[in-house]
């Protein structure tokens, strides 16, 4: 090497580093996912999400203060129903936990951004993604539920629908009904590359979704494919979606950055159940540092060509970025 080259002098002090460092993470940019539960006085630890809670909405106040107190830019929400039935009627409830979390934080904390799943997993009885034919999810027949689902929460205010049940044709479908009730300013964010994956063990426990029966393999994507993401990202930017999205994020960083070159809008990654209680679970073992864990895979996410995350970490990397750590 000549002389002249030295690449190790722009690592040579921390101002220089952080002069050219290339990613940062604003809190702006980061989704908190919240389990809203059906009842009163619930706020109840996820066994496998240890420090992630489900949520009444008459309990909500603490965490959406200090989701707001650290500028974190919105919240996902989940609802967890009392009832469940074959068609998942819960779900498009105009008094169901959603819709009235919706209802409540628009009211109370307009500083969020409300984005809510839509999908039949939480609702229905066997635990598919949709309305079942002779034991397999009727794509068709489940785009009607889901704009059900995606227009009542709609009206109860939220920002943002998220359509999370792959199934086909589904953002054109949800984005009619919306449109045509009125709604054309509520955006979507497509699960565009929603991986089968076992990554999510931990929020079936989360949202009491787990399939009853099968698997989601018919319906979600096979973690060898990288260029059938592209297809759907490509399909669901025709269809109207908004912002795309990547989900799991950490083992899928290639289609992120794939999404990320093809992709016309804005690209939104999701760091799922398994990738929080893999880390929570290694760092009470003593096995990993928790902190640098945590701010090195956002980072590495960001780098990859995320324009936000949703994260069960939100509020760690807010308080990270409040104290300039990172
Ligand atoms: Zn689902």
């Amino acid at each position: 090497m000549k002389l002249t080259q030295r690449p190790r002098r722009l690592r040579r002090s921390p101002q220089i580093r952080a002069m050219a460092r290339e990613t940062y993470i604003l809190p702006q940019k980061l989704i908190y996912p919240l389990f809203i539960a059906e009842g009163e006085n619930i706020k109840e630890e996820i066994e496998a999400m240890p420090g992630q809670y489900r949520f009444s909405v008459d309990r909500l106040d603490e965490i959406l203060s200090e989701l707001v107190g650290l500028k974190i830019g919105g919240v996902l929400l989940f609802g967890i129903p009392n009832y469940k039935d074959e068609c998942g009627s819960s779900a498009w409830d105009e008094n169901g936990a959603v819709q009235t979390a919706v209802k409540y934080i628009k009211q109370n904390f307009p500083q969020l951004v409300v984005i809510t799943d839509v999908c039949m997993c939480e609702y229905t009885s066997h635990g598919h993604c949709g309305i079942l034919e002779n034991n397999d999810v009727h794509n068709d027949k489940t785009l009607e539920v889901l704009a059900k689902a995606a227009l009542s929460h709609a009206k109860a205010g939220a920002d943002m629908v998220a359509p999370s049940d792959m199934m086909d044709g589904r953002i054109g479908y949800i984005r009619e009904v919306l449109d045509k009730n009125g709604f054309e300013n509520t955006l979507i964010m497509a699960y565009s590359a929603k991986y089968a994956s076992a990554f999510y063990g931990p929020f079936r426990e989360a949202a009491g979704s787990a399939p009853s029966f099968g698997d989601r393999a018919s319906y979600q994507m096979d973690p060898a494919n990288g260029d059938e993401a592209l297809r759907e990202i490509a399909l669901d930017m025709e269809e109207g979606a908004d912002i795309l999205m990547v989900k799991p994020a950490l083992a899928y960083l290639d289609v992120l950055y794939r999404a990320k070159e093809i992709s016309d809008r804005p690209v939104a990654a999701y760091s799922v159940s398994g990738e929080y209680s893999m880390i929570k679970a290694a760092a009470e073992k003593g096995f990993i540092d928790e902190k640098r864990i945590i701010k090195e895979s956002a980072l590495c996410i960001f780098r990859a060509g995320a324009d936000m995350l949703i994260t069960y970490f939100a509020l760690e990397l807010a308080k990270f970025i409040q104290d300039g750590e990172l």
